[in-house]
């Protein structure tokens, strides 16, 4: 399989280190509007490849040679510098996929393609991508809150002293500061977080859950602050989706993509079923009150951002 990474700064490099390191596709193309800094990754991705799978990877001028990429994925745009939150991107990164999408789309199949978008302000962007490349809703796909729900698990797993893989949890909502823990469906060992508390005979106050939720919409900040950027994290995650979809596993997974129509259409982050197809189905999970008023007011923060452009 070939697929393209459009935009090859520290999160797309760090996208194309992370597929080239699993063998998963057979070609990867590089564009970026910094032709040097392209080049420069594809070249030294080049190298690694030397020591793992062989895979080809070029740095690509002209969108004509993205042609036959049967997933594209977007990367390109702005990064949130200290104190600045995702939707302060909003017109920069509403231009940059307005300079990509047309693009994109006038050198791929569309019949085939799927767009898997990066940049934020997350949500907001995979709108303005599905309606400027007019592909049904379930071939766009943002990673959304896979990476939140990732901090999540992590969270959990260091407070409860249990393995992730065992944890079920999940982030719904916008990828940013209006996320919501949907606490009413976290399981350990397939037994409800209050029940396995009891069991293992651990404390989890209201207190408790409110700082575990900060510190999910914090991560990013406090990454920013120490290491200037996040990539590792976003990486992984787009490998993770990639596996989904190249391999049809039809695993849940909570990517944003547009739903619902005409005013009431947003894109935020649900658990959905995600295979060769893209999202092949939206899942509606359990909610407590708070979780659905909090999700209600995330969706409109996003539809309101969108409006905006
Ligand atoms: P960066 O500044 O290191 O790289 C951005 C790259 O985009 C640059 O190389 C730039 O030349 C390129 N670019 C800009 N406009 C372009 C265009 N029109 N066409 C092609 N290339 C273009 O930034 P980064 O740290 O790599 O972050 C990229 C984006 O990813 C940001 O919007 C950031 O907020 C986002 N991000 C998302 C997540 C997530 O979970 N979704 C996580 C981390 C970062």
């Amino acid at each position: 399989m070939k697929i393209a990474i459009i935009g090859v700064g520290t999160v797309g490099s760090a996208i194309a280190t992370a597929v080239q390191k699993t063998g998963l596709v057979r070609e990867i193309v590089l564009f970026d509007t910094d032709g040097i800094r392209a080049r420069a990754a594809a070249e030294d991705l080049g190298h690694a490849s030397a020591f793992s799978y062989d895979i080809k990877i070029t740095a690509v001028s002209t969108y004509r040679a993205i042609k036959g990429s049967e997933i594209v994925i977007i990367a390109a745009g702005a990064n949130q510098r200290i104190g600045e939150t995702r939707m302060d991107l909003l017109n920069k990164n509403a231009a940059v996929i307005e300079d990509i999408v047309p693009r994109v789309m006038a050198n791929v199949d569309n019949k085939n393609v799927k767009l898997i978008i990066v940049t934020n302000p997350l949500d907001v962007m995979v709108m303005l991508a599905q309606k400027l490349s007019k592909l049904p809703t379930s071939r766009v796909i943002g990673t959304g809150t896979m990476l939140d729900s990732a901090r999540l698990k992590i969270i959990l797993s260091r407070q409860l002293n249990v393995s992730t893989r065992s944890i079920t949890s999940y982030v719904l909502g916008e990828h940013g500061d209006s996320s919501v823990v949907n606490w009413s469906t976290i399981c350990i060992g397939g037994i409800g977080i209050d029940d396995f508390c009891k069991q293992a005979k651990i404390s989890m106050p209201q207190t408790t859950r409110k700082t575990i939720e900060h510190r999910v919409k914090n991560a990013a900040y406090e990454i920013i602050k120490g290491r200037g950027a996040t990539w590792d994290g976003i990486g992984a995650a787009v490998v993770d989706l990639l596996y989904a979809i190249v391999n049809d596993e039809k695993r849940i997974l909570t990517t944003s993509i547009v739903s619902g129509t005409g005013k009431d259409a947003v894109a935020m982050s649900m658990p959905r079923i995600v295979g060769a197809n893209g999202v092949i189905m939206n899942l509606q999970p359990k909610m407590d009150t708070n979780e659905k008023n909090a999700l209600r007011k995330s969706a409109k923060i996003i539809r309101k951002n969108f409006d905006s452009i």
